[in-house]
């Protein structure tokens, strides 16, 4: 073939390269391209073929990097389809999808490292004594006498690190012209699973475990629908064996690996050795030998993974599995490709023909919804392992504790009470509250001001450790003034509460208990998160308050109470999504209580205790809940019933941003028409510096969503060719979160 198409790393189309001079070039081959002045990059050959371009004149390919094709048919296939659902280039996609060292980029050829697969010493028989000179040997020399046997048993050649003789020993018989030592590329092993026993199953699990098995015979993915404590993790642990008895790649796809260090150990001290994890806080040259090794090792690899390990080059894979499929923290929400862990790891089950077992204690309405229309098989598992008691749900009125005079600080008197209790007992409390730092915002009680960052429009929270106000947003902080910097007459006043604050309050109410806390500035590393965890589970304090991170698969024995302290924050967020995630939010915190032999007690304060996502806690009241939120999505027209793709443009002048955005609109509407909704200007309108507008387009899912993104990529492109909207950054994104 005279020319290839290659992928670069770029939010760029794919460009054609002349590779007449490279012999038996292939698909999925990593080549070097010079592109741009002086930038040497790593190229993925996406298709070849005989026709010279139109235009312009061909560079040619420098070289191939290895002799072997870095991607297989399906990853390409895998890619395309990630480019193409969500509006971003396949280089888009490359970026996020190659670990850095296989893709090296380079100013100039001395610079450009490709990754040198690791070596190993091999040994080599290449002129055997005959017997009389190798009784001699053995007589006189019984190490080197040893390893010339050992050489033969393997056949004439052994890996230095698998042969048991010295050095002394090997340099004597190079020496003698016996054997000589050479170098090759590593050849990655299977580890071998030392297999302990399987978990043995409840007769609920093993009933479970037997629906999936026939749900999947007809259909592709099972929705495993289990309450906290089920024991999902044990059922997944069955299928996970047979998986790799038949010799195929499994991937058990977790949301935030750092969180998972529990269920992590769980498969070690299962799989052993052969559970390999994979996320993007591994080191650049650990997770390129993973890729590289799955590469060129034979099937049958068990990976723990986040969502980038959806890239790792499968030879076989069998079974994914999506634990808590719930979570929104599967989709990446930047950079491009801004894809679904889960969506994108039931496609590439499909490439593979594979199936995917969904699991979550709280299935997203979308699941729930495949599994009610019949495209999922559904699953449930309704008792806890070992009969512990699902915990008791306490909805406390926080209007009525008020009137009553039975409220303190941020705590009604039924949550206090048994908080009293739970420490006179020596058991353990987890408070809830969705917000980090001490105060949401800070707010001057005589002229009013408030501080507010200068680059996003957000106010700063208060931060007690650090003595300062910070942007969540974009980590802008100043020293706490104190004193109102306008009037300079009167204190600041902290507004609205934070887990620093929760934290005060309740050592003022508790002086004796021993209090953790838990969210994103208390755990900033992986080491800080694992010793808060540790320590709470070790019994080294009695409460522990966190941010929606203490609702993340932890397992701790002796609690027995949680409060969450404010439930509307949660259902009122200006989301459509809001109630769902309240609901899911609420059970996985309570889900943390009385999870061995006590039951546990959940209150949750709220000023609308009717609200109806509080009749859904208890496991009869989630299908009625679900089947209304449905039909409310379906009323007004809200996923699953539509697809929606939201468009941001961002600049950081108004009137060329205002002006791009009405153009945008105005093209879109000629061809949606009513299906596009703003432009409209986000509750938080800037963010570092850059002021944002929005547009929403909604599809109903009885159009073609391909030709909807087809035709909104047509427009998106016909803007930028426009001097005019030159600038503007215009982000795409499918099924938003
Ligand atoms: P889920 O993932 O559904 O919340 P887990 O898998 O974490 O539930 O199980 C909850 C607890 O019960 C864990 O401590 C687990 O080790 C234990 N458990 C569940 N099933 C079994 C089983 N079949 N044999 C032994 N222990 C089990
Ligand atoms: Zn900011
Ligand atoms: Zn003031």
């Amino acid at each position: 073939m005279n020319f290839a198409q290659i992928i670069l790393p770029l939010a760029q189309p794919c460009y054609t390269f002349a590779v007449s001079h490279i012999p038996d070039l292939r698909v999925g081959e990593a080549v070097v391209v010079q592109f741009g002045k002086k930038s040497l990059y790593t190229g993925i050959v996406l298709s070849l073929h005989n026709d010279p371009p139109k235009s312009g004149k061909v560079k040619p390919v420098l070289k191939r990097l290895y002799d072997f094709p870095l991607l297989s048919d399906i990853q390409i296939r895998f890619w395309s389809w990630m480019a193409e659902y969500y509006i971003s280039t396949i280089g888009e996609v490359m970026r996020v999808a190659l670990p850095s060292l296989v893709k090296p980029h380079a100013t100039t050829e001395e610079l450009y490292k490709p990754y040198a697969l690791p070596q190993e010493r091999v040994l080599r028989l290449i002129a055997a004594p005959d017997s009389e000179a190798f009784a001699k040997l053995a007589r006189r020399a019984p190490r080197r006498a040893e390893l010339i046997v050992q050489l033969q048993e393997a056949g004439g050649e052994l890996p230095r690190q698998l042969s048991t003789a010295d050095a002394a020993t090997i340099s004597a018989l190079v020496g003698a012209g016996i054997i000589e030592i050479f170098e090759r590329d590593s050849a990655p092993q299977l580890l071998p699973i030392t297999e302990s026993a399987l978990p043995v199953l409840s007769p609920e699990q093993n009933e479970a475990l037997q629906a999936i098995n026939r749900g999947l015979e007809a259909r592709n993915v099972a929705l495993l629908h289990g309450v906290t404590s089920s024991g999902k993790t044990e059922i997944y642990t069955h299928h996970i064996a047979r998986a790799l008895e038949r010799g195929e790649d499994v991937l058990l796809l977790v949301p935030e690996i750092s969180l998972t260090a529990q269920l992590v150990e769980r498969m070690r001290r299962i799989f052993s050795d052969r559970v390999i994890t994979y996320h993007s806080k591994l080191t650049a040259t650990r997770r390129t030998q993973i890729y590289m090794d799955m590469l060129r090792a034979p099937s049958g690899n068990f990976i723990v993974g986040a969502r980038s390990a959806l890239f790792l080059p499968y030879r076989k894979l069998g079974l994914v599995i999506v634990d808590e499929e719930h979570d929104t923290s599967y989709k990446q929400s930047e950079p491009n490709p801004r894809y679904h862990g889960r969506d994108a790891a039931i496609m590439l089950a499909n490439l593979h023909g594979a199936k995917a077992i969904l699991g979550s204690a709280t299935p997203s309405l979308e699941s729930f919804n495949n599994a009610m229309a019949g495209k999922y098989a559904g699953v449930s598992l309704t008792t806890r392992y070992g009969g512990s008691l699902p915990p008791k749900i306490i909805i406390s009125d926080t209007l009525r504790a008020v009137k009553r005079g039975e409220r303190k600080s941020h705590f009604n008197k039924e949550l206090l009470d048994r908080i009293a209790d739970r420490l006179a007992a020596g058991e353990q409390i987890i408070l809830f509250q969705n917000r980090r730092g001490y105060a949401s915002y800070v707010e001057c009680p005589r002229c009013g001001w408030t501080a507010r960052c200068p680059h996003c429009n957000v106010t700063l929270s208060r931060h007690l450790k650090s003595g300062s106000l910070n942007c969540h947003y974009c980590g802008y902080s100043i020293p706490d003034p104190h004193f109102c910097p306008e009037c300079k007459t009167s204190q600041i006043e902290a507004m609205g509460m934070g887990t620093e604050r929760i934290e005060e309050q309740i050592s003022q109410l508790f002086p004796t208990a021993r209090v953790l806390r838990l969210d994103s500035d208390s755990a900033k590393s992986d080491s800080a998160y694992n010793h808060i965890i540790s320590e709470f589970a070790a019994g080294n304090a009695d409460i522990l308050i966190g941010t929606q991170i203490v609702a993340k698969g932890l397992d701790f024995k002796d609690v027995t109470l949680i409060g969450i302290l404010n439930a509307d924050n949660l259902t009122n967020a200006p989301d459509f999504r809001a109630v769902e995630r309240a609901w899911q939010m609420i059970l996985q915190v309570a889900g943390r209580a009385g999870r061995r032999d006590r039951a546990g007690e959940v209150v949750v304060q709220t000023a609308d205790p009717s609200h109806p996502v509080f009749s859904a806690l208890s496991e009869h009241g989630y299908q009625h809940f679900a089947s209304a939120q449905l039909k409310e999505r379906q009323l007004f027209n809200y996923p699953p019933f539509c697809r929606l793709i939201r468009i941001t443009l961002r600049h950081a002048d108004a009137q060329q941003l205002a002006n791009t955005a009405s153009t945008l609109g105005q093209m879109l509407r000629s061809k949606f028409g009513s299906r596009v909704l703003g432009p409209v200007t986000p509750l938080i309108d800037r963010i570092r510096g850059e002021l944002i507008v929005e547009i929403i387009l909604k599809i109903e899912t009885t159009t073609s969503f391909a030709r909807a993104r087809v035709t909104l990529t047509e427009q998106i492109d016909a803007l930028r060719r426009d001097s005019d909207h030159k600038g503007v950054a215009i982000i795409c994104n499918v099924d938003p979160m």
